[in-house]
Order: C-alpha cells, then structure tokens, then sequence
C-alpha cells in the first residue's frame, strides 16, 4: 500500500511524459492540461492501491488513458475510424529508397531528422485511429513493454502487437505522404523486393524459436527485435543475419532511427503553470476541499 503523503514526491516527475501523451491524445492543448490534472487528482485519490514497488509510471498512464476514455472520448460525438488501409511493410525505407543516404555519407537518423517537421510527425500521430495511436505512443514514445502496454490499455498482448504493427505501418504512409505533399520526395524504385505481403494476422507475427533466420523471418521479427521482446536466443540468431546482410542491415537501421526521429519530434513541454496548479488541486483534495469524486 502507497503512503498518501509521498504520492507529489514520486508522482510528479511523470507529469512531462504524461501531458504528451494527453496532447496526442486530445489532440488540443486547453484539454490535455485537464486531462492531466484529472490524471492526477485521481491518482492521488487511488494511491493507497498502488502497490509499492510496481511500475508507478504504467500505473499513471492507465489513469490517463482510462480517465481520456471515460471524459473525453465519450463526449466526443464523431465515430472513432478504427480501419486502417493496407500498407506494406517497411513503407518509408522502400519508399524513400533506404539507402541513398548512408551512401551519401549522412546517417538515416541525420536524413530523417531534416526530412519531417515536428508538426508532420505531430499530425500523423495525431491522425492515427485512436487505438493504434495509443500503442504506438506507449511503445515508439514511452518504451513500455507489450506486457505494460496491455495492462495500461486493459488489451491482450497479442492485441498490442497487432495494433503496433498496423499502427507504426500506418504512421510510415502518412509521414510520407506528408513528405510527398511537399514535393520532397522522388519517386524512387523499391531497392528491395522482398514480398510486400501484409503480414497482420498474429500468427504470422509470431516464429518459432528454432526456424532458420532467412531476410522474410527476420522482417516478420524487425519490431520485436527493436521493442527487446525477443528471447535472448532469437535475438542472437536475427543479429547474426543481419551481420551478413546488408538489406535486413540497413533496414533494421532505418526504422531504428525513425523512432528514434519521431520520439525527438514529439517532445513537449509542460505548459506554465501546469505543475503549480496540480499541485494546488492535490493540496485541497488533501483538506478535503475539492469537489467530490466523479465515477
Ligand atoms: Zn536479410
């Protein structure tokens, strides 16, 4: 059980992570400070169930998200779209032809990091149906595990992985298409041409431990070996082929570096004023002066 007195001290230092999340969520500034304040009201009001100990962030952030379902999302009257179009696997580095830059001697990170403004990269989140926008946020933003990812999200671990999968595809189309909008792009030749097959369905996301590692396997695996949800022995087996290949190489390089871009783009701070008022809420809610417990 949590002490109720060192809930500011240990709860507060998630506030910048949490109010990006709320931004991306809400997609409007006014109520993802709201939202965030709501956050932590509730929190704090159900910090005696926290276990001592346990993943405090992950606990605030299934706060945040079933406090965004309950207020937010309910008042909100346009039906959430919940399809996404099919997009091949690995769209961007296809598309933007994967290698030119490391030929050129500039890094994939370096390249990206010009080629989208944070605004880009804000929409296209932004623009995600709402579950695969929260995955891909817990995961490509917040580094939680799939495991975290399906307790805050209240989904099975094989719904996470579907969910990013298509998400992070569909993120890649729409930065793209972004990029093309603004003439950035040529159109290029596919580099590689590894069937593009759409491979949503959770069995194919999932191999045997003991298959031969050939450049499909290790593709079907690219996201899980970047997430560290390998075994230790899969891991090995994927870095050996990607020693002696230069295509799962440079596109295991790539879409490490697109994270690492877009998690850069996101970054957000906390508005003024916004810690100080939270704090002031929690110290009336501890003299017992707030307004009673909505829910
Ligand atoms: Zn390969």
């Amino acid at each position: 059980m949590a002490d109720r007195s060192k809930f500011t001290e240990q709860a507060m230092p998630f506030m910048t992570p949490l109010y990006a999340a709320a931004l991306r969520m809400t997609r409007n500034p006014t109520e993802a400070e709201d939202l965030v304040q709501e956050t932590y009201l509730r929190a704090y009001r159900g910090f005696e169930g926290f276990q001592e100990g346990t993943n405090l962030k992950a606990w605030l952030y299934r706060i945040l998200t079933n406090t965004y379902i309950n207020l937010y999302r309910a008042k909100k009257r346009r039906p959430e779209q919940t399809e996404l179009e099919d997009v091949e696997d690995l769209y961007l580095y296809r598309r933007l032809g994967g290698l030119e830059a490391a030929a050129a001697g500039r890094s994939a990170e370096d390249e990206l990091l010009d080629f989208f403004t944070e605004a880009e990269v804000a929409n296209a989140v932004e623009e995600l149906p709402e579950q695969f926008r929260m995955a891909v946020l817990l995961a490509d933003v917040e580094g939680f595990s799939y495991k975290e990812i399906a307790e805050i999200l209240d989904i099975p671990i094989g719904t996470v992985m579907s969910r990013l999968h298509r998400g992070r595809k569909a993120l890649q189309k729409k930065l793209y298409d972004f990029a093309s909008t603004r003439g950035l792009v040529d159109v290029t030749q596919q580099r590689w041409t590894a069937s593009p097959s759409a491979r949503d369905e959770l069995g194919a996301l999932i191999v045997a431990d003991d298959d031969e590692v050939d450049c499909n396997r290790a593709l079907v695996q690219l996201y899980q070996f970047l997430d560290g949800e390998l075994t230790h022995e899969r891991r090995q087996r994927i870095e050996l082929h990607l020693n002696g290949c230069q295509h799962c190489f440079s596109s295991f390089d790539f879409e490490q570096e697109l994270r690492i871009v877009v998690r850069s783009k996101l970054q957000t701070e906390v508005p003024q004023g916004l810690v100080q008022r939270i704090v002031a809420v929690l110290e009336l809610e501890r003299r017992g002066l707030n307004r009673p417990a909505n829910g």
